[in-house]
């Protein structure tokens, strides 16, 4: 079993303690419907084992890291979303949600209001894009 923690929503999801619509799982991720859907898709995609945030991603979490983006790929087939009006994302910490790393998928971006817009729109200082937190880590390793 993943390293996870007694009292993180979730985690306890992740572990069927509490209800989640979830869509996808595998032994590395967990895929739920956001509880409040800024779009008519909005899903999270979640490593099972507890990591903080996207600053807090360590250089051995880097093939989780590649597995939560190449299941972005999974979701996309599986809910038929238009790549090109697909919007993925990590909340940048202080602004996170919940403290349990998961990259918003939002599908089509054109539904989204834009006070959500703005929520969601890569390399603030609030949320930025996968490429962001890749290139963050690659920079660890020299
Ligand atoms: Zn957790
Ligand atoms: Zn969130």
């Amino acid at each position: 079993m993943a390293q996870q923690l007694a009292n993180c929503v979730f985690c306890k999801i992740i572990r069927n303690e509490e209800p989640g619509e979830i869509i996808y799982e595998d032994e590395d991720v967990t895929c739920i419907k956001d509880i409040n859907p800024v779009s008519t898709h909005h899903y999270l995609i979640l490593p099972n084992k507890h990591i903080r945030n996207a600053k807090t991603l360590q250089l051995e979490d880097s093939e989780l890291f590649d597995k939560i983006v190449a299941t972005v790929n999974i979701i996309s087939e599986k809910m038929n979303l238009n790549p090109a009006s697909t919007r993925t994302g990590f909340h940048w910490p202080p602004f996170n949600t919940v403290d349990h790393l998961h990259l918003h998928v939002i599908s089509p971006v054109e539904d989204m209001n834009g006070i959500r817009k703005m929520m969601f729109c890569p390399n603030t200082f609030w949320f930025v894009s996968t490429d962001y937190v890749k290139s963050r880590l690659a920079n660890c390793k020299s």
